[in-house]
């Protein structure tokens, strides 16, 4: 029987080197205020090394250029290199690059066209373009992608794209952008949408603004990481631009969509041990009312807490990977979706405690935890909002049982079930007594 929660120790001495090249060499460009431009020379090295590992883009199968490693051992690897938001753009996985290079392979799988390959999909893992996922609007429900009203339709060997969306991760940055279209309204839009390609120096296509959020509320227009509003107004791409086949978006968007969200959770226990290291140390330091916190029970019960939310995250995530690696994401949607609700709240948990614990110090810009915290009230937003994956959780649940007029559990029903079923013994039992 095969069930133990060991790894084997050729690959922990791979995490071991990680743990430490993320602490040694990327922590410390965190503290640097660098452009991204700044930001891509000084990690140049760091990710030639990476790649000398065989560490690169872990999240790809070999055939693309990674890793191959499955999603149990890139649940531990994300773990590691989560701690930093520069650890995804040194191994080579930062999204939305990972996944819409995902997007572009399924695609060319999905229709065997292979042309895709050099002119996008090879610059984007090599970092030489970088793209934006662009689907949400912002007149739409984002949580409902079937009400989605940007439109594209064939005109001769052309593309034509009307819409505006925002959220564009990265879009202002972008060499091209995967946009999501209704290209056949007459059907449902699970079988009437598709996804494109579109550079964005194509006539039409506006980047609007970066959009303020509470990652960045003075958000500079241009910056690495930032949100963009962007207007599609008879943007006209070749129809080789098409990502699989027509009608193909929602299954392209399930097949990028289930791997993004267990690896945001895989790098959230990541976020999460950082922030419960933090306050920790803060908890045995920090000396109030006649001891240090740690004697407090209330810090107790936070560190407790949170060591178990943690822990039931970590099993949860590592649960749903290793299903991934047996039967697939499809046949594992609700372990993903029961952890990126569930590991959402546990990192914004964790790291609520540990601002606390640093009072007016947590709050400032002068440790990690205010800006950790920002980011983390994002989780229960991106990639579907939480009560969305909970509704999945419990319809499939629910699956599993039946309506009952009398609930099975009615104990004045089975107590006379019971005396029927032993009616001879229950008979004799008396005589005896009597
Ligand atoms: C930091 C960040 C980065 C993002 N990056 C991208 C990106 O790169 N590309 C992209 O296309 N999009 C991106 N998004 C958009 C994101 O995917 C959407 O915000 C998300 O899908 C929710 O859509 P919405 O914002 O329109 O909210 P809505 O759909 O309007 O939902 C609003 C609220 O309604 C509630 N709700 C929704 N459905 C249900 C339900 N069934 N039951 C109960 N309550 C419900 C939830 O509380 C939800 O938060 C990003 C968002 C954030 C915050």
């Amino acid at each position: 029987m095969a069930w133990d929660f060991e790894t084997d120790p050729e690959f922990e001495e791979k995490l071991a080197w990680m743990r430490t090249f993320v602490r040694e060499e990327i922590f410390p460009i965190e503290t640097l205020a660098l452009s991204y431009d700044q930001v891509v020379a000084l990690i140049k090295p760091l990710q030639e090394e990476v790649k000398a590992r065989g560490l690169w883009a872990a999240h790809l199968p070999v055939e693309l250029g990674g890793g191959g490693f499955g999603q149990l051992k890139l649940g531990l690897m994300h773990e590691i290199l989560g701690q930093t938001p520069y650890g995804p753009l040194v191994f080579g996985n930062n999204a939305p690059d990972s996944g819409n290079a995902e997007l572009i392979a399924v695609g060319m799988e999905m229709s065997g066209d292979e042309s895709h390959r050099e002119r996008w999909l090879e610059p984007l893992l090599e970092g030489r373009l970088r793209s934006g996922f662009s689907m949400t609007e912002p007149h739409t429900a984002g949580s409902d992608p079937t009400l989605l009203k940007t439109r594209a339709f064939l005109d001769g060997d052309e593309w034509v794209i009307d819409g505006r969306k925002w959220y564009t991760t990265n879009g202002s940055v972008a060499n091209f952008l995967i946009v999501m279209a209704v290209t056949n309204p007459d059907v449902h839009p699970y079988q009437g949408s598709s996804m494109i390609i579109v550079p964005v120096d194509t006539p039409g296509l506006t980047i609007l603004r970066d959009v303020g959020s509470m990652d960045d509320p003075t958000v500079v227009y241009g910056k690495f990481g930032n949100h963009a509003e962007v207007l599609y107004e008879s943007v006209r791409v070749p129809k080789e631009n098409l990502i699989g086949v027509e009608g193909a978006g929602f299954a392209l968007a399930q097949a990028r969509l289930g791997p993004g969200r267990i690896h945001h959770c895989m790098r959230w226990l990541g976020q999460s041990q950082r922030a419960f290291d933090m306050m920790c140390e803060r908890a045995l330091s920090r000396f109030t009312h006649g001891s240090v916190l740690a004697e407090k029970q209330t810090v107790q019960n936070w560190i407790a807490d949170s060591m178990a939310e943690m822990h039931a995250a970590r099993l949860m995530t590592i649960q749903a990977a290793w299903k991934m690696d047996k039967v697939g994401a499809s046949a594992s949607r609700v372990e993903i979706a029961m952890i990126k609700y569930y590991g959402a709240q546990v990192l914004y948990n964790v790291i609520d405690r540990a601002l606390q614990t640093y009072g007016s110090l947590g709050y400032s810009s002068d440790m990690p935890l205010e800006h950790m915290y920002r980011a983390a009230r994002a989780a229960r937003i991106y990639d579907g909002p939480d009560e969305v994956h909970r509704q999945t959780v419990a319809r499939s649940v629910l699956k599993g049982y039946s309506p009952s007029e009398i609930p099975t559990e009615h104990i004045p029903t089975r107590q006379a079930a019971a005396k029927e079923k032993f009616a001879t013994m229950l008979e004799l039992l008396t005589a005896e007594q009597s």
